[in-house]
């Protein structure tokens, strides 16, 4: 006699509850070398990385989609990231999603427009592996603890 155990052949498993170390990341960046960069990182910590070159599409996959984080490229051809931003905290379905800001600009003042603009936090460009992960890891520690 056996026990009953969920086949392996074919069929979808259970979705798997939230959890810090395997989230799903909205990564929207037009340079693919950011991009590579950003996937190769968040990967290799375990995460799923959804992906987006412009911030039309990546407002439509943050709804659909409710990622746990977004990586948002703030100079974005079309909208720019602190605009979609914007629209991401104004709205009911996505506004509670953390959003880092990727920002290659370094001038004073820049981190309160960021933040105004409703950015959770930000990673300066060039981007650092180290730097990058650490700001996901932390974001992502406090969502965790604000759902306990
Ligand atoms: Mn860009």
């Amino acid at each position: 006699m056996r026990a009953a155990s969920p086949s392996r052949s074919g069929g979808q498993w259970p979705a798997v509850r939230f959890s810090p170390d395997m989230a799903k990341v909205l990564v929207i960046e037009d340079n693919p070398a950011n991009m590579t960069l950003a996937t190769f990182v968040l990967e290799s910590a375990g995460h799923t990385v959804v992906k987006a070159t412009d911030a039309e599409t990546g407002l439509s996959l943050a709804g659909h989609d409710q990622p746990d984080l977004i990586l948002m490229d703030i100079q974005l051809p079309g909208m720019d990231g602190l605009r979609a931003t914007g629209i991401l905290k104004g709205d009911p379905k996505t506004r509670d999603i953390p959003v880092i800001a990727l920002t290659a600009l370094a001038m004073k003042g820049d981190e309160e427009r960021i933040r105004a603009a409703g950015c959770d936090g930000y990673v300066a460009k060039p981007l650092s592996y180290k730097d990058l992960l650490a700001t996901v890891a932390a974001e992502l520690g406090k969502q965790e603890a604000n759902t306990m």
